[in-house]
């Protein structure tokens, strides 16, 4: 049973090409199976979240987080009675349009782009992805999905202004996105925040004291846990406290959105839509706690010199084959060289390097610039259990 605000399938806007329908799959279901059959969705097992493969093999890449994002969104998604089908296409769509190496891969990216006059945005690249860049079907370019999921792309984690996206007029830039979509944005920050404090422990460079005492909810939960379970490993301790965090989280994300729905007298899909903010979100007391746990996470983690090299890494690499496929287009793929007569050179330049992996960018900066920078040293880290 849906709920009123919820996105019906049969009330969809449909797909840009139409399709008859399928015998016992309908269209958000179709289109989540588009996604996982992407080759762009294949492709996030080769790019960093966060740690690349020199810490451990254990770590999480971008699909798992995307699979740790799609589970999170279920499970708010079935307890809000929101449409679970166009949630877990969204969820799995979400990190599609990730350059490789992660947030630095981006940034990187970004800036050569703006050196050009233009910039690197992953959402507007993901849409290109869907729209144009996979190559499926024989009747149309691209995965040909449903309004639904393509405006969630768009707008599940930012705003984009009309006056400034006048390309991305046809999703109502002015309007809020559905449930469905609002709550993609908080079902990743939950799923990156659990696995990076987990992940970041693993790797060493977090310490069970630094955690305790720069992630309050966390020690919260970590004091009952140690009261329980006084004789056990630490690592078992964290785990059991990680869950308590993610349970936490999730259980407040619930309740709070449903509690706003309902003051803001929301009936239908309609309604959200128009209402004057997203309709998803936190209590204000989680929401505190959670800004604390992100603050530490960017002040001990993402910024920590440990991950500098992978950055600057990163940085070298993106940089370089941009600037050399800018001076010798002609050795670029056939395919891109014919795109770049159409557009301008930089965008197909940005297009196919944000497509790569981490493994095959390295592979190209062999190729076209010389000797790798050396490889960062391999840190393996012992098990924390072991
Ligand atoms: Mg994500």
């Amino acid at each position: 049973m849906l709920a009123e605000y919820a996105v019906r399938v049969e009330q969809s806007c449909g797909r840009r090409h139409s399709e008859p329908p399928h015998p016992y799959r309908n269209d958000f279901q179709r289109d989540r199976d588009r996604v996982v059959h992407a080759r762009a969705f294949r492709r996030l097992e080769a790019k960093t979240q966060v740690f690349t493969r020199r810490y451990s093999d254990h770590f999480r890449n971008r699909l798992t987080h995307t699979i740790e994002v799609a589970q999170i969104a279920r499970t708010v998604a079935a307890q809000l009675s929101l449409n679970i089908d166009l949630v877990e296409a969204l969820a799995l769509v979400h990190d599609i349009g990730h350059p490789p190496f992660g947030h630095a891969g981006e940034k990187a990216l970004d800036a050569a782009m703006r050196a050009q006059g233009f910039f690197f945005d992953h959402n507007l690249h993901a849409l290109r992805i869907v729209e144009d860049f996979e190559q499926r079907y024989a009747a149309f370019r691209g995965l040909n999905l449903t309004f639904e999921v393509r405006e969630g792309i768009i707008k599940h984690s930012r705003d984009y202004d009309r006056q400034e996206f006048p390309e991305l007029a046809e999703y109502a830039l002015d309007q809020r996105p559905p449930l469905e979509a609002q709550l993609i944005d908080l079902a990743d920050e939950i799923a990156y925040s659990a696995a990076d404090l987990d992940d970041g422990y693993e790797a060493h460079l977090l310490s069970l004291d630094d955690i305790r005492a720069g992630f309050p909810m966390f020690e919260r939960f970590y004091r009952e846990v140690e009261k329980k379970y006084p004789q056990v490993a630490e690592k078992l301790k964290f785990n059991e406290t990680l869950k308590r965090v993610l349970d936490r989280l999730v259980g407040d994300l619930i309740d709070n959105t449903r509690k706003r729905v309902q003051e803001a007298g929301v009936g239908t899909v309609a309604d959200v839509r128009l209402h004057r903010e997203r309709l998803a979100g936190h209590s204000l007391e989680v929401d505190e706690e959670r800004r604390v746990g992100k603050e530490f996470l960017y002040e001990n983690l993402y910024f920590s010199p440990a991950l500098a090299e992978e950055k600057d890494n990163a940085e070298l690499v993106v940089g370089a084959l941009f600037a050399y496929w800018m001076e010798n287009p002609s050795a670029l793929p056939l395919a891109y060289q014919e795109k770049s007569r159409g557009e301008p050179l930089a965008r197909v330049v940005c297009d196919y390097i944000a497509g790569m992996t981490d493994n095959f960018i390295n592979e190209q900066y062999d190729t076209f610039c010389g000797t790798s920078p050396p490889a960062p040293v391999s840190i393996r880290t012992t098990d924390r259990l072991s």
